[in-house]
């Protein structure tokens, strides 16, 4: 079986025959068929994680179950499956508090870290995050995956666990966007395109979209953005403001993966307003946020952790808005790779030249 394997800080990626592990309980095996690359795994490689070097990266992938461990009573052989960032064990303090995107399990793939294979070498293979799919296959936990049905490209399908369920699960569960109401998105890439279109779908009337990249302010307005605004020209906080009667959004998301962005979000929000925060930065970053804002305006912050939700409720809806034809990934999957093409995948998505890459496995 060939994965991608990160070997060390600085060292491209190899793709490496490993000896994947026998599932144990609980486990599974998956041929897997497609994978989303998000700027996360590309973070993990440059060491915003705690697993050790060689380790197999990718949080959102999609394929076909071939084994089922011990104990696995909810998944087939033969069932088509996704993957996302986000365990959801079930019976943990978070999971049974109904925050499951905050899942206890979401470290225990790093803490210890969760081993699948090994190399040629006899040495250890793990996995980021508990997950790992780029890779041909996979050994995965059950309370990890959903089930879902034919109706989608895997190389859509592939976005389930990542972009869409971040993205829409903002609007829908996070901040739960009400008909007629005004929402800036900071940032309009692989996951702000998300939230244009769940905030469109939502019913939102005012949707802005704020965003340097000329193709994706375009882009985000043919996915339902009502305003583009360029944050090259001049004050974007300023901007929204004016857009709004001077008043603020009533939902302001952030997806543009910095603190300035984080910080952005947060001035657009009117007082009483709902700010929601996507971004990944380092793990020493800090965001500096207006005191008052807080206390006299009122402002409610969240993040949209995979979504925020549940995986076994939110990705089958997901999954039925694509179907449908209410939400669109086309535009979104901008490139497509094969395995061997995966530090190309990498770079074109730390420098933001695609929307969203996809491997095909
Ligand atoms: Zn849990
Ligand atoms: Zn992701």
């Amino acid at each position: 079986m060939r994965a991608a394997l990160h070997t060390g800080a600085g060292a491209p990626l190899t793709i490496e025959k490993i000896d994947l592990r026998e599932p144990g309980p609980g486990e599974v095996v998956v041929d897997l068929e497609a994978a989303a690359v998000c700027v996360t795994d590309v973070l993990a490689t440059e060491g915003l994680t705690l697993v050790p070097p060689p380790f197999v990266t990718g949080h959102s992938g999609t394929g076909t179950v071939t084994v089922v461990g011990p104990g696995v009573t909810r998944t087939r052989v033969g069932d088509r499956i996704v993957t996302a960032g986000s365990a959801e064990c079930g019976v943990c303090y978070p999971c049974v508090q109904g925050t499951p995107s905050a899942c206890d399990d979401i470290f225990g793939g790093m803490v210890p870290p969760r081993a699948v294979a090994t190399r040629a070498s006899g040495e250890p293979v793990h996995v980021d995050g508990g997950v790992g799919v780029f890779a041909e296959q996979m050994v995965l936990r059950e309370s990890g995956i959903v089930t879902i049905t034919d109706a989608l490209h895997a190389e859509h399908a592939a976005l389930l666990g990542c972009g869409v369920l971040s993205g829409l699960g903002a609007v829908f569960t996070v901040a739960n966007v009400r008909r007629g109401s005004a929402v800036a998105v900071v940032g309009c890439g692989h996951l702000g395109l998300w939230m244009v279109q769940g905030a469109r779908l939502a019913g939102a009337a005012t949707i802005i979209a704020v965003e340097y990249d000329r193709r994706r302010r375009s882009l985000a307005g043919e996915l339902g953005a009502t305003h583009v605004v360029d944050p090259a020209d001049g004050d974007p906080i300023a901007h929204v403001r004016e857009l709004t009667g001077g008043r603020g959004v009533d939902f302001a998301f952030e997806a543009g993966g910095s603190t300035s962005a984080s910080e952005q979000a947060f001035a657009m929000a009117r007082a009483g307003g709902v700010v929601v925060t996507t971004s990944m930065a380092q793990i020493t970053d800090l965001v500096t946020l207006n005191a008052l804002d807080f206390g006299v305006g009122a402002k409610r912050i969240s993040s949209s952790q995979s979504g925020g939700g549940y995986l076994k409720r939110d990705i089958p809806l997901f999954e039925s808005l694509l179907a449908r034809g209410d939400v669109t990934a086309a535009p979104i999957v901008s490139a497509t790779y094969s395995l061997d093409d995966i530090n190309v995948a990498f770079a074109a998505a730390r420098d933001k030249e695609v929307i969203t890459g996809v491997i095909r496995l």
